[in-house]
């Protein structure tokens, strides 16, 4: 039977002396990993967690997110990683909503502030079984009175633990989708999903325990793409997996230089800040290329413009990928076999199959056809927790319609046009950001662009785009509008232009479009 934990487990019995976890100075080898989660195991059995009960856990990419991570997975339980940014009032929605006996919670440090507790009403609900802090400083003083640390409570339990056997469509974790639209819902994943799809990962990037890869662990591991792509897929091969809490480009440049960097995963944004890092701050290029195997990309779109940039200045061609929580999240990717075709997602993964369909669930065909991707395999989630309708508008007849909007070529390569929720319908054209957005960084002077819709009188919406320009650059908007016009059809171009320092972005990295004029009603 097949349980996720076994991709540690089996790891830890065959390289128990390399080196899994870093973090700044501290190491942690594969046997203390699988040793320490052991003992989270053994704890919350003994505070009678069961089987399929659900476990929260809050905690930033330090050394215990994979610790407690796998710890409730051997315990036969179901982990619900919360978003480490939640503040006290989602928290107890997420702990509520997922019917938490369990939570484990960072207390935060200067450096690491976590958002607030959630805490005072979970330690009284009649639910609650284990509560405790995760601390990086023992012996800083508890911040919630009368919750113990995860640290003391470990030194009281046995490292030896028999990983209780689950169904391999049992749920191994609920991720709460980022919920662009109503209220975040929990994708139950199975252990077949999770392990299937870190091991799909593997395969693409050519990872194997003889590559002994090094991944710089800087994607939130509560989050899918983090949690398969880095987490799962390097503990399974026994690859080294250095982590950075909290991602700042030059942090960043720095570890993938001074650690030897083999893969590197990260959302557009990343790949943005890394290259403006490398324009001011010198640092051994040859020494990054040399290493560095992979560069993937996914969650968001990935300008072409900066996968050009990147192979020019780094040597890598990023790989780009596509998926939802929902989904494991891999879902298709640019298979390295195949040549490569910037601004596409590539073709589906292993034993996925996707097709693109129109409001009725009618497949569209034709390679100029735009319709909704849905996917099918063995990667597509459970349903939502609990959430039968919802469930069921999404899934049919077990395939996933994933609200985002792509065309296909005659090759089988899927390019996404927009999310359906993101297009912009002017005047009765429709219009998709994205392709504004593409147009508008191809401009010298635009570091980064965001399109949105904003409500207009006479065309029902109006192009607006916030622009992040490039140091120095010396343009106006009224400048940047009239050579947008010159590029595209007259329904298209950004009728506005607001030069904006930054974008907000999630703390996966996706631009927030709804803080940028849309309002949540014309969602
Ligand atoms: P999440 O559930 O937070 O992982 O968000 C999934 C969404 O991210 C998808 O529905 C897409 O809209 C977006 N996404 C993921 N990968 C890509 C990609 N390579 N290109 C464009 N959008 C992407």
């Amino acid at each position: 039977m097949l349980n996720l934990s076994v991709l540690l487990e089996d790891s830890a019995r065959r390289f128990p002396d390399r080196v899994a976890l870093v973090l700044g100075d501290q190491r942690m080898t594969y046997a203390d990993l699988d040793a320490q989660s052991n003992r989270v195991a053994n704890l919350l059995v003994s505070a009678g967690i069961e089987p399929g009960d659900t476990i929260a856990l809050s905690c930033p990419n330090i050394p215990q997110f994979p610790v407690v991570y796998y710890g409730i997975l051997k315990a036969g339980a179901v982990v619900v990683p919360l978003n480490v940014l939640l503040k006290d009032r989602e928290i107890a929605y997420h702990l509520d909503d997922s019917d938490a006996k369990a939570y484990f919670c960072f207390e935060g440090t200067p450096e690491l502030p976590m958002g607030e507790y959630g805490l005072s009403g979970f330690a009284q609900s009649p639910r609650c079984r284990a509560l405790f802090r995760i601390t990086t400083d023992p012996a800083a003083p508890a911040m919630i009175d009368g919750v113990g640390t995860l640290a003391d409570a470990l030194a009281r339990h046995d490292s030896n633990f028999d990983a209780v056997v689950r169904e391999p469509g049992d749920t191994a974790v609920i991720l709460y989708t980022s919920g662009t639209t109503g209220k975040p819902k929990g994708a139950e994943l199975t252990h077949a999903n999770m392990a299937l799809n870190a091991l799909t990962a593997n395969r693409l990037f050519d990872s194997t325990p003889s590559t002994h890869d090094r991944y710089l662990v800087t994607l939130p591991l509560f989050h899918s793409f983090g949690q398969t792509v880095t987490l799962n897929a390097g503990i399974s091969v026994g690859a080294t997996l250095v982590l950075l809490p909290r991602f700042e480009a030059r942090a960043a440049l720095d570890l993938i230089e001074r650690e030897d960097i083999t893969v590197f995963a990260g959302v557009p944004t990343m790949y943005w800040g890394l290259l403006g890092a490398l324009d001011e701050h010198p640092v051994d290029i040859d020494r990054i290329a040399r290493n560095m195997r992979r560069a993937i990309s996914g969650g968001a779109a990935l300008p072409v413009e900066i996968l050009t940039r990147f192979a020019d200045r780094f040597g890598v061609q990023i790989l780009e990928g596509y998926g939802l929580s929902e989904t494991s999240p891999l879902a298709t990717f640019s298979d390295p076999a195949l040549e490569p075709r910037p601004g596409s997602i590539g073709v589906p993964v292993w034993g996925i199959q996707a097709r693109l369909v129109d409001k009725e669930w009618n497949t569209v065909t034709g390679t100029d056809q735009i319709g909704e991707i849905a996917l099918r395999g063995h990667n597509i989630m459970k349903g939502y927790y609990n959430r039968p309708e919802a469930t069921a508008e999404v899934l049919r007849d077990g395939w996933f319609r994933t609200g985002d909007l792509a065309r296909v070529d005659e090759d089988g390569f899927y390019y996404i046009v927009d999310r359906a929720k993101d297009l912009i319908v002017r005047g009765g054209f429709n219009v998709y950001p994205r392709e504004i957005e593409d147009v508008l960084i191809g401009h010298d002077a635009v570091s980064l662009a965001a399109v949105v819709g904003v409500p207009d009188d006479s065309h029902g919406e109006e192009v607006k785009a916030y622009v992040i320009l490039e140091p120095g650059a010396q343009i106006t908007p009224g400048e940047l509008i009239a050579w947008s016009k010159q590029q595209m059809a007259s329904y298209k171009y950004p009728r506005t232009v607001e030069f904006v320092d930054s974008l907000p972005m999630t703390a996966t990295g996706k631009i927030l479009k709804r803080e940028l004029g849309r309002t949540p009603a014309a969602l």
